[in-house]
């Protein structure tokens, strides 16, 4: 069986729902299971409503539901030519009545939880679905009742063997050449079926884990780029789809910010030694990226990616650095504050490392101030230089460095797999930096 998972623009209105139709009829032999996400920006739009409500302000939230129940119906009706099955007119009734009741529930109580943001964002999927599945006459398949998470709602941890315990319950019996099985990405469900969220962008996080789960053959991704590209291409308009990926490079790159792949995606099919495609709907014919355990590429950097804003803390101690246990000890303040550190770079008197930008500063500070003094530089940017032959090729580090020219290098790290290759610069200077390091380093060659 394969995967073939749609992100949001993929599924955005009708007329791109009946491309994805025929996609999915394509691939009708190979057993798949269709992973969707919600429709376009809806999931924004529940969002917005969520936290219109949650200020107070009712009538706002009720006229995004209204604008989304609009969307969803228009949908419908445009995909069954002006007829929309009853029972998919009543499924939608029924998510809307149940937005309805949240949206209200949340307005009365001032409250937001991220437990109720999780069953308010849960409803973009389970409605693109309910219409997805009913144009395809497929089988339409409630992903909380396999995609058990923890419970930190908003960002649950998927719980890989009750996962494959439960895809061979309620997904596997479905799943058959000639039959499309449709579920949702993003969503999943605690032990006691509370409705969780894999944090957004999921749905290809879910995609991995459903293919990692039944053992598929390939998970698809479907989106709108011809693969992943070999830099952000709103940032580098001039960047190219990249072929071939090793699972490492995807991984390293994800992490670092490019956004078309979600940072967990990988592991599960690293894990199942499953072939990941990314691709564009609108253009199946086109270029694609394959993503597999093994590959050397042509050249020392594949790809860049960035991520900001993130804070740089510089941390000294003329007293106690020299001392064995004082990285110990600096780290534990991190860990105690359940902080994640991301770069770290030593010197002989400093050590510098980055952090997020909404990280419990003051906090993380008081605790630095016991036994080092600390220098903060906020609104700074990290960018990625990812590429499996980075280890083996002299000179690129300094290439790198003087491609950047004037603008400001103010932190370097070797990541320890040795294919990626860190600098943090100004977060205004990112995307010039960007462009210059494309043009000498990536540059035209495919
Ligand atoms: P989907 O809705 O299909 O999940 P996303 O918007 O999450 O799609 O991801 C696709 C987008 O990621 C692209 O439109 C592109 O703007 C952006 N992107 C950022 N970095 C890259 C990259 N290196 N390669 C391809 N796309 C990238
Ligand atoms: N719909 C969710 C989001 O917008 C998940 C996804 O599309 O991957 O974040
Ligand atoms: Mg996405």
């Amino acid at each position: 069986m394969i995967v073939l998972k749609f992100g949001g623009s993929s599924v955005a209105d009708a007329a791109c729902m009946r491309q994805v139709a025929f996609l999915v009829g394509a691939a009708l032999p190979r057993s798949p299971l269709v992973v969707l996400s919600a429709m376009g920006k809806t999931t924004n739009g529940l969002f917005d409503a969520a936290k219109a409500a949650e200020a107070g302000d009712l009538p706002l939230a009720l006229e995004r539901h209204r604008a989304l129940l609009a969307a969803h119906r228009k949908a419908a009706v445009e995909l069954f030519d002006g007829n929309p099955p009853e029972a998919l007119e009543a499924a939608i009734a029924d998510l809307f009545g149940e937005l309805e009741l949240l949206l209200k529930g949340v307005g009365m109580l001032r409250e937001l939880s991220p437990r109720s943001m999780d069953a308010i964002a849960s409803l973009g999927e389970r409605l693109s679905t309910r219409i997805f599945a009913a144009c395809m006459e497929g089988v339409w398949v409630d992903a909380r009742t396999v995609m058990r998470t923890d419970a930190v709602f908003g960002e649950g941890a998927p719980q890989p063997e009750a996962v494959r315990e439960l895809a061979a319950l309620h997904l596997a019996p479905h799943l058959g050449p000639g039959r499309a099985v449709v579920t949702q990405g993003y969503i999943g469900a605690t032990e006691n079926g509370l409705t969780t969220t894999l944090g957004r962008g999921g749905s290809d996080y879910s995609a991995a884990l459903f293919g990692a789960a039944l053992g598929a053959e390939e998970v698809q991704i479907w989106t709108d780029v011809e693969g992943v590209l070999t830099c952000d291409p709103r940032i580098v308009p001039e960047a190219l789809p990249i072929s071939d990926l090793s699972f490492a490079e995807a991984a390293e790159l994800a992490a670092f910010g490019a956004k078309v792949l979600h940072p967990a995606t990988i592991q599960p099919a690293v894990e199942a030694g499953i072939p990941v495609t990314v691709r564009h709907t609108q253009k199946p014919e086109g270029r694609f990226t394959t993503i597999s355990a093994e590959v050397q590429t042509g050249r020392p950097i594949t790809a860049l990616a960035s991520r900001g804003p993130v804070t740089v803390l510089t941390v000294s101690s003329s007293r106690m650095l020299a001392q064995s246990g004082f990285l110990a000890r600096l780290f534990e303040v991190f860990g105690r504050r359940e902080v994640s550190v991301d770069l770290v770079a030593t010197a002989e008197v400093s050590v510098s490392l980055t952090v997020e930008a909404d990280v419990p500063l003051k906090a993380l500070l008081q605790d630095l101030a016991v036994f080092a003094k600390v220098e903060v530089h906020e609104g700074r940017a990290i960018i990625a230089a990812v590429g499996e032959r980075l280890k083996s090729t002299p000179g690129v580090g300094a290439q790198l460095l003087s491609s950047l020219g004037d603008i400001n290098v103010e932190m370097i790290s070797m990541g320890a797999n040795e294919i990626n290759l860190s600098l943090v610069v100004k977060q205004e200077s990112t995307s010039e930096a960007l462009r210059r390091l494309h043009r000498v380093l990536v540059g035209s060659t495919p």
